[in-house]
């Protein structure tokens, strides 16, 4: 079952400029199910925690400041292949860079501001829905 789940985060950003149901409805179309979803903020620590592999890079303290400068949705997804699915459907970090239709190209402002995140494996999807969703909050 855990390959079929991944994550995603609406980031501040998206949220603010109103693209939540735009970016969920791209999301439906591709297939993708909603098995758990909360609107929420992530504290400051919060955010270190989410993102410790970045812990060190220079990109590390504006991501932190990013990712908990307002509301988020976070959201666990679900369909065959959803990890890889899903960043294909995203697309490259940097919006700029992105192909036509994902949803960087389409909602992204800038490599921090790339509108939404994504699980980059099995793993890390397990950590980072249990990060985020009890069991009870997983359909
Ligand atoms: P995410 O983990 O959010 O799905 P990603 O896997 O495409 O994105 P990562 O390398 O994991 O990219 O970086 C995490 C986040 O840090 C990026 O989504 C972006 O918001 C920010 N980021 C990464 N690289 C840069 C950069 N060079 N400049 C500014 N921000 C960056
Ligand atoms: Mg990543």
């Amino acid at each position: 079952m855990a390959a079929n789940q991944t994550l995603t985060i609406i980031k501040p950003h998206a949220l603010r400029d109103n693209n939540a149901g735009a970016i969920l409805a791209v999301l439906n179309k591709a297939g993708f199910r909603i098995a758990g979803m909360k609107m929420t903020r992530l504290t400051r620590d919060q955010t270190e925690n989410f993102y410790n592999e970045h812990r060190g890079k220079y990109f590390y303290p504006p991501l932190v400041d990013m990712m908990s400068e307002g509301p988020i949705i976070v959201a666990i997804l679900e369909k065959e292949n959803a990890v890889t699915d899903l960043r294909r459907i995203v697309g490259s970090t940097d919006p700029a860079k992105a192909d036509p239709g994902t949803i960087r190209r389409m909602f992204g402002l800038s490599m921090r501001e790339n509108a939404i995140h994504a699980s980059d494996g099995d793993q890390n999807a397990l950590r980072e829905i249990g990060f985020f969703f009890s069991e009870t909050e997983r359909y």
